[in-house]
């Protein structure tokens, strides 16, 4: 190794799902939304005027800020926005977790996580799930479990498995010592929102995303809300290391995404409908999968590998998500799509799974 090799910081980078290329591809791997942007974000996004570009965003998002303070009734002061959920929850690492004691998080979970503490250089430790992939709230605290900060995703990915609402509180009774961090990536899917909880714990951040459940994958908007102390440190660091993270683009179209609710609600309802339709078609192929709140199914079959499975469908043109991980390494994550694309999917496997 070269001299300044040795000063690199090195790190063992996240890896995101397979984009492919190819045309006519049934693309269920990254739990990106079947359905198109909001009309409004259609339409505003071919109003926009280059010359615009010219000029700086607004620094502080206010507009964007401002509607999803409105739509969860909460301060404008208690909204934090950033490109996608990651900087959102990057931020949040750099900002909260400053301890000696480990972050705790699941040891089946998002797996940006520990990729986030290594490069920031913070301890943390992974919990195991129950055999039924629950996260265990007494796992969370108690003498052995000192902690630096608690953050996990709920819905948790990729098993889609819900936390209650008690389990949820149980943690942030326990733990008013340091800031605790829920996910909420998938929680529009038919999950409970921990929301009602941030004016009772000012330790309690709560991260979102437009990726998802308002199809916007491609436009990198995240938020985070809680109280206003919490929302103010992370302001700060985000202005210390760029204050324009949110550019022109997305502060427009996130607006429209979130003024336009009828469509986002139709959306969910039709996803959620999907969903349980093929966890019905799933069973009856001989999988197994603890039910899911979220747009996507963490699924194995009950004979057949689910490398094998992937591998099949994957000559078919369908893409879904494999983790060559211990205890996961024999499930699949399956997105869902339309029930076009769920039909080819089931089609599919239906061929290969006698
Ligand atoms: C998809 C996802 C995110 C990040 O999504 P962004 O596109 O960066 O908003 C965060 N957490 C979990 C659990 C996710 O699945």
């Amino acid at each position: 190794m070269k001299e300044w090799e040795k000063l690199v910081r090195k790190v063992t980078p996240y890896v995101p799902g397979e984009q492919p290329n190819e045309r006519d591809i049934v693309k269920l791997n990254t739990n990106e939304n079947p359905y198109p942007p909001a009309p409004g974000v259609q339409r505003v996004l071919r109003e926009m005027k280059a010359d615009e570009l010219r000029l700086y965003p607004d620094p502080t998002a206010a507009g964007l800020v401002e509607c999803i303070a409105q739509y969860y009734q909460v301060k404008s002061s208690q909204v934090f926005t950033g490109v996608g959920s990651d900087d959102v929850l990057a931020m949040a690492f750099m900002t909260f977790f400053n301890g000696k004691d480990p972050v705790l998080f699941p040891e089946i979970t998002y797996s940006f996580y520990d990729v986030w503490a290594d490069v920031f250089r913070i301890p943390y430790q992974q919990i195991p799930l129950d055999e039924k992939f629950q996260i265990v709230p007494s796992d969370y605290f108690g003498e052995n479990r000192k902690n630096g900060g608690i953050i996990f995703p709920n819905p948790n990915a990729p098993t889609g498995v819900e936390l209650p609402q008690e389990a949820i509180e149980s943690i942030l009774l326990h733990n008013p010592d340091v800031v605790v961090i829920v996910d909420e990536a998938y929680v529009d899917f038919g999950a409970e929102s921990a929301l009602p909880f941030i004016d009772k714990y000012e330790n309690l951040l709560i991260v979102q995303t437009f990726s998802k459940s308002r199809s916007m994958a491609g436009m990198r908007i995240g938020y985070a809300i809680g109280s206003e102390k919490l929302i103010r440190y992370l302001n700060d660091v985000k202005y210390s290391v760029n204050s324009y993270t949110m550019n022109r683009t997305a502060l427009a179209l996130g607006i429209e995404a979130i003024k336009d609710d009828a469509y986002f609600k139709k959306n969910l309802k039709n996803l959620m409908e999907t969903r349980e339709w093929v966890k019905d078609e799933l069973k009856g192929l001989g999988f197994l999968f603890e039910d899911s709140k979220a747009n996507f199914i963490f699924a194995s079959h009950k004979s057949v590998p689910a490398k094998e499975i992937f591998e099949e469908l994957k000559k078919e043109h369908i893409y879904v998500r494999y983790f060559p991980k211990p205890r996961i390494d024999n499930y699949l994550r399956i997105s869902i799509g339309t029930r076009g694309e769920m039909g080819k999917l089931l089609n599919a496997m239906k061929k290969f799974l006698k």
